[in-house]
C-alpha cells in the first residue's frame, strides 16, 4: 500500500450524501455532501451517488478513476456480505439492490458496504471515541437508535450480517409501537422521533411553558429544544429527561452485562444535544449492571459526528487492503 493511494467512502442518508477522498489512515482530502433524493428512487440517488464522488474527487484533485476502493455506508439491515440492501424505510422503493454490484460497474473501482451503523462504529473505534478498544459497543441515537459491536477488534456482524440492532433491545414489551413491528424496544422510547412526540405531548397539556416558547419561535420540537426547556425551568420535561435517561441506562447496563465491553461510545445527534439525559443514562447503568464487567466500562460521546460512518468505511477499506478481508 502507497501513502499516496486514495480510497473513497459514501454514507448514504434517506436525506443527504456524503461522499470523502481519504487515505488508509483517515486523513480527508476532499469532501461532497448533497441531498440523497431518495424519495426520487433508485436511479436518481444512485446518479447522485455517482455525483456526489465525482465532486468529493474533483475537491481532492484526484480522478475518479484512481480511486482503488470505494466503501459504502447505507441504513437498513444489509446483507454486507452479498453487497445488496434487501430494504430500508429511509430508500423508498428499494427492493433487494444489488449496491456494490451497481457501483463498481459505473464507477470502475472495487466497492464496499456495510450497515451504516455498523459503519459508525468502526469509525469510532479505529479513529475516534473508542480509539483501539479491542471490546467496544457504538449506539448512534438520533431520528432512530443504531448500534455497531466490535469484538476482538472487530466489527461482529452475526450469522446474515444483521447483528448489532442495539436499538432495538426490548425494554418494555407492552410498550409503544416501534418502526421494526414490535413494542417497547429501546428506540420506540428514546429516539429523536420519540423525545419530539412527548415534546409535544406537554405543550398540548399545558405542562411546558419554556418549551411552547421554543416551539412558537422556531418551530418542531427537537431534543435539542428539550434541553434548553429544562435549563430554563420546564420542569415535566425534566421529569421526562430523566425518564429518557433511566431508559437509556437500563439498555446500557444489559449491554455491560452482556459484553463486558472497555468502551461503549454514544453518538447521533440527540446524544449531542443530550447532556439532559445523559448524566441519568450513566447513573442508572451504574446502578443496575453487575460489579465485574461494570469495573471496566467508560461511556464517551462519539468524536467524529457526521464523518463516523465514511470514516468507518475508509477503517473497512483498510481490513480488506491489509488482511483481504
Ligand atoms: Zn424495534
Amino acid at each position: 500500500m502507497s501513502r499516496s493511494e486514495r480510497y473513497a467512502a459514501i454514507d448514504l442518508g434517506g436525506t443527504k450524501v456524503r461522499a470523502i477522498v481519504a487515505d488508509l489512515d483517515g486523513q480527508i482530502y476532499g469532501e461532497d455532501i448533497r441531498l440523497s433524493r431518495a424519495s426520487e428512487g433508485l436511479a436518481a440517488t444512485t446518479d447522485t451517488m455517482v455525483a456526489c464522488l465525482e465532486a468529493a474527487c474533483v475537491a481532492a484533485g484526484v480522478n475518479t478513476a484512481d480511486i482503488k476502493g470505494l466503501g459504502i455506508a447505507s441504513p437498513g439491515a444489509v446483507d454486507a456480505y452479498n453487497g445488496v440492501v434487501p430494504e430500508a424505510p429511509q430508500l423508498p422503493g428499494w427492493r433487494d439492490v444489488p449496491i456494490v454490484e451497481i457501483m463498481s460497474k459505473r464507477l470502475g473501482v472495487p466497492v464496499w458496504l456495510e450497515n451504516d451503523a455498523n459503519a459508525a462504529a468502526l469509525g469510532e473505534n479505529r479513529f475516534g471515541a473508542g480509539k483501539g478498544a479491542k471490546n467496544m459497543l457504538y449506539m448512534t441515537v438520533s431520528t432512530g437508535v443504531g448500534g455497531g459491536i466490535i469484538i476482538d477488534g472487530d466489527l461482529y456482524r452475526g450469522t446474515r450480517g444483521a447483528a448489532g440492532e442495539l436499538g432495538h433491545m426490548i425494554i418494555d414489551y407492552d410498550g409503544p409501537p416501534c418502526g421494526c413491528g414490535g413494542n417497547g424496544c429501546l428506540e420506540s422510547l428514546i429516539s429523536g422521533t420519540a423525545i419530539a412526540k412527548e415534546g409535544e405531548r406537554l405543550i398540548d397539556a399545558g405542562k411546558a411553558p419554556e418549551l411552547t416558547k421554543l416551539r412558537d419561535a422556531e418551530g418542531a420540537v427537537t431534543a435539542e429544544m428539550m434541553n434548553r426547556a429544562v435549563k430554563a425551568g420546564d420542569e415535566a420535561v425534566a421529569e421526562y429527561a430523566d425518564r429518557v435517561g433511566m431508559y437509556l441506562g437500563v439498555a446500557l447496563a444489559s449491554y455491560v452485562n452482556i459484553f463486558n465491553p472497555s468502551v461503549i461510545v454514544i453518538g447521533g445527534g440527540v446524544s449531542q444535544s443530550g447532556e439532559m439525559f445523559m448524566d441519568q443514562a450513566v447513573a442508572t447503568m451504574k446502578r443496575k449492571a453487575m460489579r465485574a464487567p461494570l469495573a471496566d466500562v467508560t461511556v464517551k460521546l462519539g468524536q467524529l459526528q457526521d464523518r463516523a460512518g465514511t470514516l468507518g468505511m475508509i477503517a473497512r477499506l483498510k481490513a480488506a487492503v491489509e488482511d483481504g478481508d
